[in-house]
């Protein structure tokens, strides 16, 4: 049975309450335990599905087709466990399926109120799967005090109420500031965040407190005693270089050994760093620098790109090099040449995205790469914005577009190269969709199998025929055009296994141009980068050794 960690954040928001989780994690693997991350977030959304990634960064998708927060793509980067629908619930889906029940008559009549009935809904979540790892750490979203969390920290203080003592410990977050004029770090707004958990029945075990300066001995003393928290058990968490390097710098600070004090298991297994040591060596340690250009629309966060970013940190670590990253604004292209703004990168990537603004200069970006024969890679939109091109720059189909961009019924302004796909096959089921369907949870979702051609660029990349990709998209190129395309040089390298969705296309005599349906940056780990974001990055090193 699983040992529960609960991770709380106090004082600010953003504190790396993600990465801390995520880092820990990865520190009781090296032990040799196995363990289980979840993420549960106080918003109304049922899912972050429906949410703007201006708002809520990337949507991480998991394997069985859960439409997640970005944390999650942080606990499988840092675990290598893949995530699960139950790994991520919002009070949205709390209080829906609770409703739900109502509905039905589950309650039997009874008043529902959110305590028992949205607390008990929140611990059976929380226990789902506890059988089948020996630690399951739970953050919660937000920060204590809020009110739409109140119901997520009430159901842990039961939770660990009603297990036997010492199965559940507690981990709080919080911040340090230092006031420069004074010259020290201020403990008072951490005594007050401990002090308003423990109002609401929360007694932490661990502190780990963010902090730019290096916080005393003495410090931690005071901590200590006025939070009620073992000295050993205050851990400082100062700012990374990268986040790789959390798991190391949280293990010489003690969490990992603070954690397994908390639970009593001593002796503690010695741990094995060697992975993280290799990752921190290869990510300081570069030989060499690429530039890659992000061409796409959610350029103002990056956290709208959170895993793509990461995967082309992990594809430099496999080459030894470091990738500069850039954000273009796909717009720039639609008033200006991108010429001027393109040159000079090694490698070109257009990610995936919703709705036709940005798609014009997203094409254009696609015909530069295409034509200059600079390596590019499309993802999800940004293959559909390759094939759009080869349509119209090298098939002759000069309408050549997406359904997605033609909203207005009876008007068509384009040739649906890209339509809406609304019958499809996962496993051994069918999967249909209507128009007017509710805009959440609709997509072609998850991992989906895929053929590669033999003798095919992908085939060489992945070394392998059959690959499983995550998936999140209505529309999809329509193997209509396929011998069109393939006659122009355009291979469909990639299909879905029943042969009727295109999954991956690859220009012929192109150095290195590959688009594909799917979203390979979600699978990406810093000690097992992605074979396409791996080569990606090779291309971009030849690419640079050119100029
Ligand atoms: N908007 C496109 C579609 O729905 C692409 C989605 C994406 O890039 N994830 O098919």
């Amino acid at each position: 049975m699983a040992r529960f960690i609960f991770i709380t954040g106090g004082v600010v928001s953003s504190l790396g309450k993600g990465l801390a989780s995520a880092a820990l994690g990865a520190l009781l693997q090296a032990r040799g335990f196995s363990v289980r991350l979840r993420k549960l977030d106080p918003y109304l959304n049922v899912d972050p599905g429906t949410m703007s990634p201006f708002e809520h960064g990337e949507v991480f998708v998991t394997d069985d087709g859960a439409e997640t927060d970005l944390d999650l793509g942080h606990y499988e980067r840092f675990t290598g466990v893949s995530a699960r629908k139950t790994d991520s619930v919002s009070s949205g889906r709390i209080y829906s399926s609770v409703l739900e029940k109502e509905r039905r008559g589950d309650y039997l009549g009874k008043t529902i109120q959110v305590i028992p009935h949205v607390t008990n809904e929140i611990k059976d979540f929380i226990r789902i799967g506890e059988d089948e790892c020996d630690f399951m750490l739970c953050e919660i979203g937000g920060t204590v005090g809020d009110i739409e969390g109140l119901p997520f920290f009430e159901a842990i203080r039961q939770f660990a109420q009603e297990r036997p003592r010492g199965q559940c410990i507690f981990m709080h977050l919080t911040l340090l500031p230092y006031l420069a004029a004074s010259g020290e770090l201020k403990t008072k707004p951490t005594q007050h965040s401990v002090k308003e958990l423990r109002a609401i029945g929360i007694a932490p075990d661990i502190l780990v407190c963010r902090s730019e300066h290096p916080i005393p001995d003495r410090e931690r003393e005071k901590i200590g005693l006025f939070c009620n928290v073992r000295k050993e058990a205050v851990i400082a968490a100062y700012d990374l270089k990268t986040i790789y390097d959390a798991p190391l710098a949280y293990h010489a600070q003690g969490l990992d050994q603070a954690v397994l004090d908390a639970f009593g298991i001593a002796p503690a297994p010695k741990p094995n760093l060697a992975v993280w040591e290799d990752v921190s060596d290869r990510i300081h340690n570069p030989e060499g620098e690429v530039k890659v250009a992000i061409v796409g629309k959610y350029t103002q966060l990056e956290d709208a790109y959170k895993s793509i970013a990461e995967a082309l940190t992990h594809g430099g670590m496999a080459n030894r090099v470091r990738v500069r990253v850039e954000w273009v604004d796909a717009e720039l292209f639609e008033r200006e040449d991108p010429a001027p703004h393109l040159e000079g990168f090694h490698a070109i990537l257009v990610p995936g995205g919703f709705g036709e603004r940005g798609t014009e200069g997203k094409i254009k970006a696609a015909e530069f790469a295409r034509t200059r024969r600079i390596p590019y890679l499309g993802i999800c939109l940004g293959m559909q914005m390759a094939v759009i091109e080869a349509a119209r720059n090298v098939a002759g189909l000069a309408r050549a577009g997406s359904e997605e961009f033609d909203h207005e019924a009876g008007v068509k302004r384009f040739e649906p190269v890209v339509y809406h796909l609304k019958e499809w096959v996962q496993g051994n089921h069918k999967v249909e969709r209507k128009a007017g369907d509710a805009k959440g949870g609709t997509m072609r979702l998850g991992a989906y199998s895929a053929t590669l051609a033999e003798g095919s660029h992908v085939a060489q990349v992945y070394g392998t025929l059959s690959i499983e990709e995550r998936h999140r998209h209505r529309y999809e190129v329509d193997i209509k055009y396929r011998d069109r395309l393939e006659a122009c040089g355009l291979h469909f390298s990639g299909m879905s296994p029943d042969g009727r969705l295109p999954e991956i296309v690859e220009w012929k005599d192109h150095p290195w141009f590959i688009g594909v349906q799917f979203h390979p940056e979600l699978k990406s780990k810093p000690f097992a980068p992605h074979p396409l974001f791996r080569d990606f990055v090779r291309a971009a090193v030849e690419t640079s050794r050119l100029v």
